[in-house]
């Protein structure tokens, strides 16, 4: 029912001449693997641009190597380490106050500097901050490190640079860890659609590494309505964000 009334909404853009955005970022790659390579293809089938979000500390050259030829693949960088911080029962944060602040930005600056040297143009200057969070002395400090762009999770909200959130997670980190299922995805996105103010551009946030048959299905699924829906254009990021490419 949420397919078909989500197929109706786009299919109403179209008549009114209206588009939209969306772009997509998955999160957590280090090295090629079975399930990166069945992203890439998923996403190389569907002619969809992607943001991988790279985890720097374990990186290196063979996931170089394997995305030199993906023309449609951007290189972001998602913390140092991925490791938590944070003492519980607070929440998971790589990047919180719960370390000096000149520590957490070496680390980000080594991060961001690795793998501009890996990626070359692939590499886009944007942060995303594992778990999608971040402390705001940490968001001051980061166009003085050289970023440009700041992602995480949510509806975009005024920075020292420039966001472009995601805000349609297709996991289920709460309960059974696997894909969300595709009806309330549906009708979460036709939320997002139809949301005032308007989002500039609609993210979708996946996780290849983890992803089960339900998850695999809804992005197939997903991409197949939009990939070629005259009212929807899946956008790289550096295309989004003027200036963005270094
Ligand atoms: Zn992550």
């Amino acid at each position: 029912m949420s397919r078909a009334a989500l197929q109706q909404h786009l299919d109403h853009l179209a008549e009114q001449g209206r588009h939209v955005d969306l772009w997509l970022r998955d999160d957590d790659a280090v090295r090629p693997t079975p399930a990166l390579e069945q992203l890439l293809g998923l996403a190389a089938r569907h002619e969809v641009p992607l943001t991988l979000a790279v985890i720097p500390e374990e990186t290196g050259e063979d996931l170089a190597e394997r995305l030199t030829a993906e023309r449609r693949v951007d290189v972001a960088v998602h913390g140092w380490s991925h490791r938590s911080y944070s003492t519980p029962p607070a929440k998971k944060q790589e990047l919180g106050r719960d370390r000096p602040l000149d520590v957490v930005l070496d680390e980000l600056s080594a991060g961001f500097r690795k793998l501009h040297a890996l990626h070359g143009a692939g590499f886009v200057p944007m942060l995303v901050p594992p778990w999608n969070r971040i402390a705001p002395q940490i968001v001051a400090a980061l166009p003085g490190l050289g970023f440009r762009l700041l992602s995480v999770f949510g509806r975009e909200t005024p920075a020292a640079l420039p966001l472009l959130n995601t805000h349609l997670d297709i996991m289920d980190w709460h309960g059974i860890h696997g894909g969300r299922p595709a009806d309330s995805l549906h009708a979460e996105l036709l939320e997002h659609l139809r949301a005032e103010p308007r989002l500039a551009a609609i993210g979708v946030l996946t996780h290849h590494l983890v992803h089960d048959a339900t998850a695999w299905a809804f992005l197939e699924e997903l991409l197949a309505l939009t990939a070629r829906h005259p009212a929807c254009r899946w956008r790289r990021a550096r295309d989004l964000v003027p200036g963005l490419a270094i």
